[in-house]
């Protein structure tokens, strides 16, 4: 054991009350709920460490309001001389509750080696973890190159606009002031995440004509027209899907090709109250929808998989009498893939071995995460999701996260800054 990895692990306690602290805190997303408070906690803490704190609000991001403000913080300690920029990022909020819960969500609770609540695992055990590891490391290392970032960010669960996506567009990812990010999300403490696939959403709808529900012919039933666009899916886009595999390593295996949800189907008359107890009208519908949820490989593109979609509805236009639809993209995210030669890989994967006596493992998330914003508005490369936590547990009733695994990844992170920063 190193000095550093000495120093951790006698933080035990003060790794757990953090923990606990941040899990107290109920940031709920959505809303958005206590984000200042987090941030707050979090600044004062930093700032009495010697890092310059600045709380940004994503003003005019989605889901940004004076009730419900979107509040990130970024910290940054500078170190003696010139070099790299080592940037620890983690989102404060956390899921909706859910059912099932046999501890409080928001108490966190320690029993034996485990620590329950929500964001425990997802991920307040992995921030709480980068800010020993730092602190560890400043308190050995009062000599130190180039630079030490710590964000707390919002709204990564609804898709981090009002977080990262934010910081990336006002420069914070820029390369040239931050050169490698890790992202304490909950992967195993020997597994790298070098990435995720992309992902495009869209609604499509068919159209039809309203007519009298006993004389079908005189109108154009449009729920009929989705039943054919549903039945092409069927036949062809969805085998064509499954032969297509990546050299991507996401885990679970399933989604190492590409995989396409229907969201939701709706058509006809809108659904009435649930005390609603009269009988519907008899009408043919006139429009059905469906939301489509495409996740695609980082061999394929989003235009390629918007076109094999739009092929397939202009082809069912020309074969199928008075088809008629529109299609509306409603989201995209590009897949991120960071190359196992990048500097930060490299660095965490000595670490791991040094640290814990394992190979590394190298995975890819079949969902994505922060990551896309820092690749594509950031145009920063060197970035990957290291963290402690079980990745099954995220969003799952009595979320934990064990703090054995906390003290051994703030270890790997202790000991990929000094990798990083004593040169
Ligand atoms: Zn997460």
């Amino acid at each position: 054991m190193t000095e550093l990895s000495r120093r951790i692990a006698a933080k035990r306690d003060d790794l757990v009350a953090l923990t606990q602290d941040l899990i107290r805190i109920p940031t709920l997303n959505p809303p958005g709920e206590h984000y200042r408070a987090i941030c707050e906690l979090l600044h004062d803490r930093l700032a009495a460490r010697g890092f310059t704190c600045e709380m940004v609000r994503a003003e005019g991001a989605p889901g940004d309001s004076d009730r419900y403000p979107r509040w990130n913080l970024v910290a940054r300690r500078e170190g003696s001389r010139p070099g790299d920029c080592v940037h620890f990022n983690s989102h404060h909020d956390v899921v909706e509750v859910g059912h099932g819960w046999t501890r409080d969500p928001f108490g966190g609770a320690l029993e034996g080696d485990r620590i329950y609540g929500r964001g425990a695992c997802d991920m307040k055990g992995g921030l709480a973890a980068s800010v020993i590891a730092a602190e560890a490391f400043l308190e050995e290392h009062a000599d130190f190159a180039g630079a030490i970032e710590i964000s707390a960010t919002a709204d990564e669960e609804s898709g981090g606009y009002g977080g990262v996506a934010y910081l990336a567009e006002k420069g914070w990812f820029d390369p040239a002031r931050v050169q490698h990010v890790i992202i304490p999300e909950p992967l195993d403490k020997d597994r790298i995440c070098l990435g995720h696939r992309g992902g495009w959403w869209a609604e499509i709808e068919t159209k039809g004509e309203i007519a009298h529900g006993s004389m079908p012919f005189l109108g154009d039933c449009a729920v009929r027209h989705m039943g054919a666009v549903l039945a092409a899916f069927e036949e062809r886009l969805f085998p064509a899907m499954a032969a297509r595999h990546t050299a991507m390593p996401v885990v679970p295996e399933g989604a190492r090709q590409s995989t396409m949800n229907i969201n939701s189907i709706h058509g006809g008359q809108p659904e009435q109250p649930a005390d609603f107890d009269g009988l519907p009208a008899h009408c043919v519908p006139d429009s059905c929808r469906i939301v489509i949820d495409r996740r695609f490989l980082v061999e394929e593109t989003v235009e390629g998989v918007r076109d094999e979609v739009i092929a397939l509805l202009d082809d069912l236009k020309a074969r199928r009498e008075t088809f008629d639809y529109e299609i509306r993209e409603l989201n995209r995210v590009i897949p991120s893939m960071t190359s196992r030669e990048a500097p930060v890989v490299t660095t965490v994967t000595e670490a791991i071995r040094a640290e814990l006596g394992v190979e590394a493992t190298y995975v890819a998330s079949p969902g994505s995460y922060d990551q896309k914003h820092i690749d594509r508005i950031g145009k920063l490369k060197n970035c990957i999701a290291y963290g402690p936590g079980i990745l099954e547990l995220a969003h799952k009733p009595d979320e934990w996260v064990g703090v054995t695994d906390m003290l051994d990844s703030a270890r790997v992170m202790g000991r990929s800054l000094e990798t990083l920063l004593l040169r």
